[in-house]
C-alpha cells in the first residue's frame, strides 16, 4: 500500500457523507453509482443552505449589501475552478449547467462559426452520447462529416488510427478525457499535441476526470475543457467550460439575454467582456456556491491521494470480478479509473441491478449514454459499479457477494 492510501482514512471521509448512513431494503447503502453522480459531503449541503439563509440575492444587478455579498461568492468560485484546473484567467471559466450544456455551447458556438461543408470532427469510439450528438446536430446543419477514432478490445483508443484521421477538413477534436463506461483514461496530452500539429484544436469532456485525477488544462495544452459540478460532489445544474481566452473572444454568444450583453438598442446589441457573454440570464448562484465548496472539500484530501486510494480499490475490485466465473468484465485499459463494467453470461444486467438493489447495493445497468460502446462490445448493456474515495473494500466484498446472490438466483 502506497503512502497516500495509508493516510487516507476512509472512515472518517465517510462521516462527512450523511447520505452514506442509511439502509436500503434493510440492508446498509453502498453506493457504487458514482460515474452517474456522486454524493455530497455535508460541507456542500451547509454552503448551500448557508447561501439561502443568509446571502441570497440576484448578483451583478444590485448595489446592496446581499446582491454585493452573492456576486462576491459567485465570482470568488471561477477563481477557485479557474486554480482548480489551473487556468491562465478566470475569464476563461463559463459556468454552465454541466458537461452536455458546455459541449452544446461550443458546438453551437465555435462550431457554428467555423464548420462548413464537407469539413469534419473526430471523435472516438468510447463517447458519451453528450459528445457525439451535439456534433451530429451540428454536422447535419453543417453539411459536415463526424469522423471516429476507432478503440482496442481493451478500450483503448487507437491512436494510430486516431492520427490518420487528422486532416485539413478536421475543424476540431472533441474526446473524453475518461470514459464513463469504461474507465478508460485517454492519452489526451498526446491527443492534444496530434491535433496541434495540425493546426487543430481539442475539446476534452473531463466529466469523469474531474472527480478523479488532478487536471491541469494548460499542461494537457487542450483548447476547452468541460465538466459537471454534480460528479464532482457538488450539486446537480451546475458545470463549467475552460475555454482558452482568445478562442472565447472570437466565438459568437451562446444565448441572448440579460448580463450576456453590454448595451442594448432596438437596431444593434454590443455583447459583454468574458467570461459574461456567455452567461446569459440569471445563472445558478448556488450551485458556484456548492461546487466551490466541493472544490475545497476535495482539496483539503488531495486529488493525488483521493487517485491514489481509488486506484488500489479499482485493483482490489478488478482481482475480486476477475475470479468471479462466467463474469466478463467490458473495459481492462491499461490505464484507468474508478469503472468495474461487466456483464455475467445468461443474465441481464438489468436483473443484476435489481437484485444487487435488494442488498441494498446502488449499481448503474444499461448502456450507460454510451450505446455505440456497447455496439463495439457486442452488448447490449452492462452493469457498472463506479467508485468514489468514500468506497471500501467490505463493499466491493458486499458486491462480490451480491453478485454470488444473482447466481444462486439464475442457477
Ligand atoms: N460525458 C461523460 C463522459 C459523462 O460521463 C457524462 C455523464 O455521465 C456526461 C458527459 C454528461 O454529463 P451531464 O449529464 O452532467 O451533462
Amino acid at each position: 500500500m502506497n503512502a497516500a492510501v495509508a493516510v487516507f482514512d476512509v472512515n472518517r471521509i465517510r462521516k462527512d457523507f450523511p447520505i452514506l448512513h442509511q439502509t436500503v431494503h434493510g440492508k446498509p447503502l453502498v453506493y457504487l453509482d458514482n460515474a452517474a453522480t456522486s454524493q455530497k459531503p455535508q460541507a456542500v449541503i451547509d454552503a448551500i443552505s448557508h447561501f439561502y439563509a443568509t446571502d441570497c440575492s440576484n448578483i451583478h444587478r444590485g448595489v446592496h449589501q446581499l446582491s454585493e455579498r452573492s456576486t462576491r461568492n459567485y465570482e470568488e468560485a471561477r477563481i477557485k475552478i479557474q486554480q482548480f484546473i489551473h487556468a491562465a484567467d478566470p475569464r476563461e471559466i463559463i459556468f454552465v449547467r454541466g458537461t452536455t450544456e458546455g459541449i452544446n455551447l461550443v458546438a453551437q458556438t465555435y462550431g457554428r462559426a467555423n464548420v462548413g461543408p464537407g469539413d469534419e470532427i473526430v471523435i472516438s469510439a468510447l463517447e458519451h452520447h453528450s459528445n457525439i450528438v451535439p456534433w451530429q446536430i451540428l454536422s447535419e446543419e453543417k453539411g459536415a462529416a463526424l469522423r471516429v477514432a476507432p478503440i482496442n478490445d481493451r478500450g483503448e483508443i487507437l491512436l494510430d488510427e486516431y492520427e490518420s484521421l487528422l486532416s485539413q477538413r478536421t475543424r476540431l477534436v472533441s474526446i473524453a478525457h475518461i470514459s464513463n463506461a469504461l474507465g478508460t483514461i485517454n492519452p489526451v496530452r498526446r491527443m492534444v499535441e496530434l491535433a496541434h500539429r495540425r493546426g487543430i484544436p481539442v475539446l476534452l469532456d473531463g466529466a469523469q476526470a474531474a472527480p478523479h485525477m488532478k487536471v491541469d488544462v494548460q499542461e494537457i495544452g487542450c483548447d476547452f475543457y468541460v465538466f459537471s459540478g454534480h460528479k464532482l460532489y457538488g450539486p446537480t445544474g451546475i458545470g463549467v467550460l475552460y475555454g482558452k481566452a482568445s478562442l472565447l473572444d472570437e466565438m459568437p454568444p451562446f444565448q441572448g439575454g440579460g448580463d450576456m450583453i453590454s448595451s442594448v438598442t432596438f437596431e444593434k446589441t454590443t455583447y459583454n467582456t468574458l467570461p459574461y457573454k456567455f452567461e446569459a440570464g440569471t445563472p445558478n448562484i448556488e450551485g458556484t456556491i456548492g461546487l466551490a465548496a466541493a472544490i475545497d472539500y476535495v482539496n483539503r484530501l488531495g486529488l493525488d491521494s483521493i487517485a491514489a486510494y481509488e486506484a488500489e480499490l479499482l485493483e482490489y475490485g478488478t482481482e475480486k470480478l476477475s475470479r468471479v466465473p462466467q463474469l466478463r468484465l467490458v473495459g481492462t485499459a491499461r490505464e484507468k479509473a474508478a469503472v468495474l463494467s461487466f456483464v455475467i453470461d445468461g443474465v441481464h444486467p438489468h436483473d443484476v441491478g435489481t437484485i444487487l438493489d435488494h442488498q441494498g447495493i446502488a449499481v448503474r445497468t444499461g448502456h450507460h449514454c454510451a450505446q455505440p460502446v456497447m455496439d463495439r462490445f457486442g452488448v447490449p448493456a452492462t452493469t457498472r459499479a463506479s467508485l468514489a474515495f468514500y468506497n471500501t473494500r467490505e463493499e466491493i466484498d458486499a458486491l462480490v457477494a451480491g453478485i454470488g446472490k444473482v447466481k444462486e438466483i439464475f442457477g
